[in-house]
């Protein structure tokens, strides 16, 4: 078993360097001893393919990977970590600790720069207060990743996963639909972090698409459709597109009609081949 993952090393150590968690920055560190070597197995990392993690904390789940990778490059946020990551990690030649904000940082350079040669895949305790603008951006920037692999609250990684066309699915779950194969990988509880969160979570791998599972017209208006259907879910997609993409209700019923969609239907029975028919009727209807 890693020091790492004891719990009372962790502790000495963070407080060796005078560390506080910051709530703000999302900070519950994972201290159960089997959750990181899985997260590290599953994600895809080998001696041929780097990692880019997201928030290495006290560098727990960052020690595995480099066990596991040619390359680890880190992203963190905070700075009181960096002098605590350079004790856990110094025992690791191929991990890199970068201090910069995973919202802000250009990962395409940071891809060009770090990885020329190799796969890369992404893997992180993402904290949470960013957990969907961060998956957004990281697939809206349609990165050279095979996938990313993070650990989100329960209730996130259910509506992340959910397939288009079931109860479950929401704007984001269809967004994400159209870049990736989405999965949860398995469960972990609120013990397995200090300090412990209040909600469950769960692992989920993101199987990065080569090409979308749909062709619209115009991807633009394509994921505006998709957030104006989900804006108000109980109601009719007539409704909702209507209020969602101000037109008028005669428009978008035309529009729907074209596309063979009744105009009482919910976006939450939408599959990603209907919200692209959708979006190619009001394209050629605009
Ligand atoms: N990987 C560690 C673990 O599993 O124990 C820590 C995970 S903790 C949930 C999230 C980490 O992300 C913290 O170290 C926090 O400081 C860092 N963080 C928060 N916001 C960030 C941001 N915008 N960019 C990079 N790191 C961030």
């Amino acid at each position: 078993m890693s020091k790492l993952t004891d719990i009372n090393y962790i502790k000495s150590i963070l407080s060796k360097h005078g560390f506080t968690f910051s709530k703000s920055l999302g900070q519950n560190f994972l201290v159960n001893p089997s959750v990181c070597p899985k997260m590290a197995d599953l994600c895809g990392a080998d001696d041929r393919t780097g990692v880019i993690e997201i928030g290495p904390g006290a560098g727990v789940l960052t020690n595995e990977l480099a066990l596991r990778s040619c390359k680890v490059v880190a992203v963190e946020l905070d700075k009181r970590l960096l002098p605590v990551l350079e004790e856990t990690l110094s025992g690791h030649k191929n991990v890199r600790v970068i201090n910069d904000d995973a919202m802000k940082l250009d990962f395409h350079k940071l891809i060009e720069d770090e990885f020329p040669d190799n796969e890369v895949v992404i893997c992180a305790n993402l904290p949470y207060y960013i957990t969907s603008p961060i998956l957004m951006r990281l697939l809206e920037e349609r990165l050279p990743v095979k996938a990313i692999t993070v650990m989100v609250q329960k209730e996130a990684a259910d509506r992340i996963c959910a397939s288009p066309g079931t109860r479950a699915c929401g704007a984001i779950s269809a967004a994400v639909h159209y870049y990736c194969e989405p999965e949860v990988l398995f469960r972990v509880s609120p013990g397995s972090f200090i300090p412990a969160p209040k909600v469950e979570s769960a692992v989920i791998r993101l199987n990065i698409l080569k090409t979308p599972p749909v062709t619209a017209k115009d991807e633009k208006l394509f994921f505006k459709v998709i957030r104006a259907s989900f804006l108000q879910r109980r109601k009719t997609l007539s409704n909702s597109l209507s209020a969602g993409l101000s037109m008028q209700k005669a428009q978008i019923n035309e529009a729907l009609a074209r596309a063979g969609i009744p105009a009482n239907a919910r976006a939450e029975e939408m599959t990603m081949q209907q919200f692209s028919d959708i979006t190619d009727a009001l394209y050629c209807g605009v």
